[in-house]
């Protein structure tokens, strides 16, 4: 699928060639994954589960890790770079003198930036014979990203979905399927996990964590499958890098460069990738950007929970990461933007967060939901519930930098398209919406390791 409208030699200019690893460059070294009794996990404990590259990544200190020429070319073929706007009309609308520049992933074919790192994995699992991936999703973005992934590298997926998503949410399930993806409801009779919940509740609806067991379990029983991730982890985070070093290129262009960059976060996946490459330009001491990373006030993990050691799933199945986190037991009141209902966020960010580098907001889904409506009707496109925490925080800061008449460059990551996410809208509109937040949270369960 080659792309006109822009001559092929642009394009490849401004795809970069590697990805950027911030692990080197942050201001403590990362703590390490560990188990309950405090020893680490070694990078070979990982291997029944992830590809050895995938493992190398994970671990990986070296800044630059180049991105293999196959996989450069399908990000072109399939859309890559993606492009960067200025919302003129937005800030015309809003009276202010900020210039707000948004990179928009909802162009790519699943209509999310999930697919950056579905298709690396994919890549680097086929290169090591393995012919088969196993993934849990609640929405469907990721699983759709994967579905894709697997179709376009020869690889057969197997996706369990969160039961009350796949009945009631039946488009990305399809969209799954139509890529050849199996897609089954979890809890499922294929793992003892499933079974075991199957026989004491057959009308379970299902959880993330359930879905995380079924598929690892999978995964560890087939010789010939692994299991794939979407966020939080290190390999993930930097594979989405190639949204920042594209969006830097863009505005390079323009001579811009921002002061403050946004953006929604469910694990850290599409703020990271958008915001490293110019977080490494403040730490290296170049530039004074803010970092506004918007969770929802459901899942208000960066500004509510404690930075300490944690399950990465609800079932307490994964190591243990040092983490801002509201307990692996907490359970996100039921928002629409589902990729944001995690209890947990990437240990890196985490880290850039504790140091004040990242500053964190949290908003109300009403508010946001507002706030996208806005944006659709000045803009033409309607954002993903999750992406919208991003618009909801742009508009704020560009508000900011009228009252405060400062000309500020604000950029922003419009992570994906809200057009099988209709539901929030339609309840938003009807004033069906409901806003949520943990009153107090208990994290005196967590194992203690300092
Ligand atoms: C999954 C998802 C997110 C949240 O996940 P991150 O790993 O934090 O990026 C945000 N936006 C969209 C559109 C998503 O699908």
């Amino acid at each position: 699928m080659p792309v006109y409208g822009l001559r092929a030699s642009q394009r490849e200019e401004i795809l970069p060639d590697r990805w950027y690893n911030i692990v080197p460059d942050l201001p403590e070294p990362l703590p390490p994954p560990r188990r309950p009794d405090g020893s680490i996990v070694s990078p070979k404990d990982l291997e029944p589960i992830f590809p050895r590259a995938l493992i190398e990544q994970e671990v990986s200190t070296e800044r630059w890790i180049p991105i293999p020429e196959e996989l450069r070319r399908v990000y072109l073929e399939l859309g890559r770079p993606t492009p960067l706007f200025r919302a003129r009309r937005l800030e015309e609308a809003l009276d202010t003198p900020a210039r707000i520049y948004y990179k928009y992933e909802g162009v790519l074919p699943t209509g999310s930036h999930k697919i950056n790192t579905a298709l690396a994995q994919a890549y680097y699992n086929r290169l090591e014979g393995v012919r088969r991936l196993t993934t849990e999703t609640g929405a469907g973005q990721w699983g759709s990203a994967l579905a894709l992934a697997g179709a376009v590298f020869g690889l057969k997926v197997r996706v369990y979905m969160v039961r009350v998503s796949y009945e009631q949410k039946p488009y990305r399930r399809i969209v799954m399927q139509v890529y050849g993806a199996e897609v089954v409801p979890s809890p499922s009779p294929y793992t003892e996990a499933g079974r075991r919940i199957l026989e004491q509740d057959p009308d379970n609806p299902g959880s993330l964590g359930i879905a995380i067991s079924e598929a690892i379990e999978d995964a560890l029983k087939h010789e010939d499958t692994k299991y794939s991730l979407g966020s939080v982890l290190n390999h993930v985070l930097l594979h989405q890098t190639v949204i920042g070093q594209e969006a830097k290129r863009q505005l390079e262009e323009l001579g811009e460069y921002p002061d403050v960059v946004i953006g929604a976060v469910g694990g850290g996946s599409n703020y990271a990738g958008l915001a490293y490459p110019f977080v490494a330009d403040r730490l290296a001491g170049k530039t004074e950007t803010r970092f506004i990373a918007v969770e929802p006030r459901a899942a208000p993990s960066m500004t509510r929970g404690e930075y300490r050691y944690d399950y990465g799933d609800v079932a307490g199945l994964t190591p243990l990461l040092k983490m801002h986190t509201l307990g692996h037991r907490y359970i996100p009141p039921p928002i629409h933007a589902g990729g944001l209902r995690y209890h947990g966020v990437a240990p890196t960010l985490s880290m850039l967060v504790k140091h004040g580098i990242v500053e964190p907001v949290a908003y109300s889904q009403t508010e946001v939901f507002k706030a996208a409506v806005e944006f659709a009707r000045i803009e033409g496109i309607i954002p993903a519930p999750e992406s919208a925490h991003a618009v909801k925080a742009a508009i704020d800061e560009a508000l900011r930098a009228k009252k405060e008449g400062e000309p500020r460059v604000i950029l922003f990551n419009l992570s994906g398209h809200g057009l099988l996410d209709l539901k929030g809208y339609q309840d938003f509109l009807e004033g069906k919406l409901v806003d949520a937040e943990p009153e107090r949270l208990d994290l005196s369960y967590l194992p203690k390791i300092e």
